[in-house]
């Protein structure tokens, strides 16, 4: 049986806009004005695994973008906007780690995050208040679905790998969590969480 349920963030416990769950860029270029092709191909494409693993901040590298784009939106503004409307927490989720929390089953956050959002997550957004920690990329200085990802998770908790259960969105993260041995469970949002976690632990 699993000891510690291992939660993905994006696609998981939070799906895009607070108002109606679509993607936060949804309305970037009409509030503003930044073509989310242009960000894909100038700014994530290039330097978002540098970020994700903390080689790399996400500010600076933004501002070097958008400068040598001649964009005028500040990056900070920018990573403001993305935040909040990458926001909409799944509340039937968080309901059922507080159920697992109080049976002594520990809930972490096991996600692909570069420092500042992960922060917002844990600080702005109070998921701190409704898990026992994160565990994410920029931190450990590995993504999933790397192997080391998740060997130094059951590194810091002490655990055994097969004390692991995840729950992830990507298959090939869910892939690689059954490598290195964990539990593991591909969500595609279609069943109730609680029958997800019923005969886990
Ligand atoms: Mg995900």
């Amino acid at each position: 049986m699993a000891r510690y349920l291992m939660l993905d963030v994006d696609g998981v416990l939070i799906t895009g806009r607070p108002s109606d769950g679509r993607a936060w860029h949804f309305e970037l270029s009409e509030d503003l004005g930044i073509d989310i092709e242009w960000l894909r191909r100038d700014f994530f494409k290039v330097f978002w695994q540098e970020i994700v693993m903390g080689r790399l901040d996400l500010l600076p590298a933004l501002q070097t973008c958008l400068d040598q784009a001649n964009i005028d939106t500040p990056a900070q503004r920018v990573v403001d906007y993305w935040f909040a409307m990458d926001s909409k927490v799944n509340q039937e989720i968080l309901d059922q780690c507080q159920g697992l929390r109080t049976a002594k089953i520990p809930v972490y956050l096991a996600t692909n995050q570069d420092h500042l959002r992960a922060n917002y997550l844990m600080n702005d957004l109070n998921l701190s208040a409704h898990v026992d920690g994160i565990f994410y990329s920029a931190e450990l200085g590995v993504a999933k679905p790397h192997p080391d990802f998740y060997q130094s998770i059951t590194d810091r908790l002490g655990a055994s790998p097969a004390e692991m259960f995840l729950i992830d969105d990507t298959l090939k993260n869910v892939s690689a969590a059954q490598q290195a041995g964990w539990e593991a469970h591909h969500w595609q949002g279609t069943q109730p969480f609680v029958d997800v976690i019923a005969t886990r632990f």
